[in-house]
């Protein structure tokens, strides 16, 4: 099993030795070589979502043994999640709503970080692992919970301070475990991802990582073990649909996915590529809208404002993943490269058209700030169903996707997060008083709802903050030193 990375120049043997390297050394991100295709047929004979994964995720990493791999997602997926089917589906309207939110930290990032300490601890060998990972918000939380008191893993978390929802800060600032650094940067997202590549890339550090016995790894989306977790839920979402009867099998679907870093969207195409019948993805963003405008016309400008908005998990310029899908359209590392280094120094790049026109199984839109509060008000009047403000973006992303297209095959809208971790938006977009502090908004919310609290969520406010360090960007580097001297 042979990974390569997307800018040409390096390759590794092995899924595990992928997922403890994290990024490559030219920078660049590692891609399996080959995927298999999925077998629809036997996948309709598995039972759980846990058997799902295992058999996904094996067609991706062949080189691990099948029941290793079903061990592993049996430990992943089992009562930390809050269901029992661990994903629920909701049909509302003539959409299918995947909630991906029931995991120990109400985000869709708990389904890859419950299993990513799993295969961390397969691939480490004698060495201590440091766990750099930048955050919007959500993965922040998940890594940090999925990584507390693993042995021999140091799991370090940067957020943008003034860039998170105060539901998400609270959840990491009262992070236990001691292997766990919940650190605010006086920065935005794009400057923590950054610079985390950067002290991948830094021989100072990776030398002093070396001289004390550690080696750096991460838990963003940039690393495959990340990723193809995520490819799991879409199968399993498919395959539920063709049992209850919404879809017969070979049927495709459309997905509407809210967007960041682009590791969840890119997650669909590769179920599609490996045979999931998806007919088009859609890529829903906020008013931070380059993927939108990428989309539409083949260019990528990152010189514009970054606003903070309420759907601040999708506040991102620089999306790392879209690097994977332009190596898989255009099969050239020396040209993902070329772009890389232009979006780097210019901040912008332009892709050809020969190349352009083979991103057409995806659709972008966006959504204003006022489109997204008029969404969540409208959905839950006429359907009594809370989104989130990202899924809101993906909803009305959909319906627009269908209006503009008049394609009314199914619609599959991912959920990424419970509406609880941004009570301040969902509460004014319901037109409930939102000037009230975290706690009495959810319970407001509750009371006007009765949309369940997820356990994730519930006890937030009986728990002591125990990480509260915020430091300016330059420092993200020598911080890691002094935690652990
Ligand atoms: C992380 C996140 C996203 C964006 O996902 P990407 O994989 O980064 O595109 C969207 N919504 C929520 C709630 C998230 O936490």
């Amino acid at each position: 099993m042979k990974y390569i990375s997307t800018r040409g120049q390096d390759q590794i043997k092995g899924s595990y030795n992928a997922i403890l390297k994290g990024l490559a050394n030219d920078g660049g991100l590692y891609v399996p070589e080959k995927f298999s295709n999925l077998d629809l047929e036997k996948l309709l004979n598995l039972k759980s979502y846990r058997e799902v994964a295992a058999y996904t995720i094996g067609c991706v990493f062949q080189d691990i043994e099948k029941d290793e791999l079903l061990n592993m997602t049996t430990k992943a997926y089992d009562q930390k999640f809050s269901k029992p089917e661990v994903l629920p589906l909701q049909q509302v309207d003539d959409n299918i709503i995947m909630e991906l939110f029931y995991g120990q930290t109400a985000a869709f990032k708990d389904f890859a970080l419950s299993i990513l300490p799993l295969f961390m601890q397969q691939a480490m060998d004698d060495r201590e692992v440091i766990i750099l990972t930048a955050t919007s918000g959500d993965t922040g939380k998940a890594a940090l919970e999925g990584f507390k008191d693993v042995e021999k893993t140091h799991i370090f978390v940067y957020y943008p301070t003034d860039g998170v929802s105060s539901m998400q800060k609270r959840q990491m600032c009262t992070q236990q475990g001691k292997n766990t650094h919940a650190i605010g940067i006086k920065g935005n997202f794009d400057d923590a991802q950054r610079n985390v590549k950067n002290i991948f890339s830094s021989s100072e550090m990776n030398k002093w990582a070396k001289d004390h016995g550690y080696v750096l790894s991460s838990a963003n989306s940039i690393n495959i073990g990340r990723l193809v977790p995520q490819i799991a839920y879409y199968v399993y979402t498919y395959i539920e649909m063709v049992k209850r009867e919404d879809i017969v099998l070979g049927d495709t679907i459309n997905v509407s996915v809210p967007t960041g870093n682009f590791g969840d969207i890119l997650a669909a195409y590769y179920a599609k590529k490996m045979g999931l019948p998806i007919n088009r993805l859609i890529c829903a963003s906020n008013r931070n809208n380059v993927l939108t405008d990428f989309f539409e016309t083949g260019y990528y400008n990152a010189n514009r404002p970054l606003y903070m908005t309420t759907s601040p998990s999708m506040d991102i310029l620089v999306s790392s993943n879209l690097e994977r899908l332009l190596f898989d359209v255009s099969e050239c590392g020396a040209q993902v490269a070329e772009w890389m280094n232009d979006l780097k120094d210019k901040g912008e790049f332009q892709v050809e058209p020969s190349i352009y026109k083979r991103l057409s199984d995806f659709k972008a839109y966006y959504t204003t700030e006022e489109e997204t509060a008029k969404t969540i008000e409208k959905v839950y009047r006429e359907h009594n169903y809370l989104l989130d403000t990202h899924t809101a973006a993906a909803y009305l992303s959909a319906m627009r996707y269908k209006e503009e297209t008049q394609d009314y095959r199914k619609m599959v809208v991912v959920s990424t997060a419970s509406p609880y971790k941004f009570p301040e938006a969902v509460s004014s977009a319901l037109g409930l008083n939102s000037e009230l502090n975290s706690e009495e908004l959810v319970k407001n919310l509750y009371i006007k709802t009765g949309v369940e609290v997820p356990r994730a969520l519930s006890d937030l406010w009986t728990l002591e903050i125990t990480q509260d360090e915020i430091i300016e960007v330059e420092a993200m580097e020598s911080t890691i030193k002094e935690r652990l001297l």
